[in-house]
């Protein structure tokens, strides 16, 4: 069997500052002031119980995602907070991708607002990239109304760096042999796999900017943080960072979630609302057009404990019915359990992804004949939007609040 992988472009380590990383700016913020001018200038928080996300004017407060809503009203009573819009997130995140694509071919996607682009090979007809840049910065400012930060770097690491040192709406070009002058001054925190704890461990010996690791040495560093994470941080000081752009790179499982409070819930209601997750992901899997293996049911308890359960089919599938079939019987498997403790949060996933390929159906060869309902509701979808059709068991019960993704 074969099946003809496009070709990604294999980009090696370069000598010149060709690669971008770009990152839209407190974007859900960004996009509520875009759209209401009485936010501007404003501290804005988007959520309500969680903070998502927060202006820079409140960032100024103390304000962080994620934090509780509470606690960010106590430090900036005078915040404004707006509940998420997240279908307008996700056509802003369309709109800046686009003006990405047409900056390049080479774009990796790593959420909905930010990407590295390779540039490298574009200077004959797009000019140097800092130039590149500063286009690409002033089109996403007039075309979406939206501020983007964006690094340049020899490597992916640097210019991820780069791009959250120039924040907010700001350009930063590290310059080849100009690395380790622009990296070691930086505190610890500016590197990738420094979390809380770890910050705290390097402190608490003294070392706070990445010039201190570079400084101390790989062996010295391994008593402090074990092998693994020594020689992960000691390269990153040294600003090694061998990875390249990949494009095309594919999910590897799709997932939707939904918490439903504290009460108790007849198994009726939680079978509904597996019927409307499985629709989003079945939707989702086909607009893709990808089938999918192994369907896995999360489930959280009243008491924060949580079980996974998962069903392996015998071949893949993009058929609602099938994996409906299968996510209830895992339901129904966990039902003593569900009985027992409570159910907090449902989540659905769906994983072991292969591409649809239509030499790889299964018999009876009839390609999607039994398809046609889920081809007919993603249509309608598709032209009036995703509440247009809904399941009997799920009126009046909403979607929930679905965080846009990248394309799958
Ligand atoms: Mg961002």
């Amino acid at each position: 069997m074969f099946v003809s992988e496009p070709r990604r472009p294999r980009i090696t380590a370069r000598d010149d500052a060709s690669i971008l990383h770009a990152d839209l700016d407190s974007f859900y913020a960004a996009v509520e002031q875009r759209d209401d001018p009485r936010l501007r200038g404003k501290p804005v928080i988007v959520g309500g119980g969680v903070v998502l996300a927060a202006s820079y004017e409140a960032k100024a407060r103390g304000i962080r995602t994620p934090m509780n809503g509470h606690r960010a009203l106590r430090l900036c009573p005078e915040a404004i907070v707006v509940p998420p819009r997240m279908s307008a997130y996700a056509a802003a995140s369309t709109a800046v991708f686009e003006v990405f694509h047409d900056t390049t071919p080479v774009v990796e996607g790593i959420s909905i607002d930010e990407a590295f682009l390779d540039v490298g090979g574009l200077r004959r007809i797009a000019g140097e990239p800092v130039d590149i840049a500063h286009r690409l910065r002033a089109r996403v400012a007039a075309e979406v109304g939206l501020p983007i930060s964006v690094g340049i770097a020899r490597t992916k690491f640097l210019a991820k760096v780069a791009s959250a040192v120039a924040k907010p709406d700001g350009l930063r070009l590290v310059a080849p042999g100009g690395e380790l002058e622009f990296l070691h001054p930086l505190p610890i925190e500016r590197l990738w796999g420094v979390g809380e704890v770890t910050a705290r461990n390097l402190h608490e010996h003294g070392i706070t900017k990445v010039g201190h690791i570079a400084a101390l040495g790989e062996t010295r560093l391994r008593t402090i943080l074990g092998p693994a994470a020594a020689r992960h941080l000691y390269a990153l000081s040294q600003a090694r960072d061998p990875r390249r752009v990949e494009t095309g790179k594919r999910r590897r499982s799709i997932g939707a979630q939904r918490a439903l409070g504290r009460q108790p819930r007849p198994l009726t209601e939680i079978e509904a609302f597996v019927h409307g997750l499985i629709d989003r992901l079945g939707r989702r899997l086909r607009t893709a057009e990808r089938c999918c293996r192994t369907v896995v049911l999360r489930l959280r308890f009243d008491d924060f404990t949580r079980a996974t359960r998962s069903h392996t089919l015998a071949h893949g599938t993009d058929d609602t019915a099938v994996i409906l079939a299968a996510a209830r019987t895992l339901l129904h498997e966990a039902r003593p359990m569900i009985q027992e403790r409570g159910l907090t949060l449902i989540g659905l996933a769906l994983t072991n992804l292969v591409d649809a390929d239509p030499r790889q159906l299964t018999l009876p060869l009839t390609p999607r004949a039994d398809n046609t309902l889920d081809t007919t509701v993603d249509a309608l979808r598709q032209r009036f939007g995703s509440s247009a059709v809904t399941r009997a068991a799920l009126l009046g019960r909403g979607e929930g609040i679905s965080v846009p993704l990248l394309p799958d």
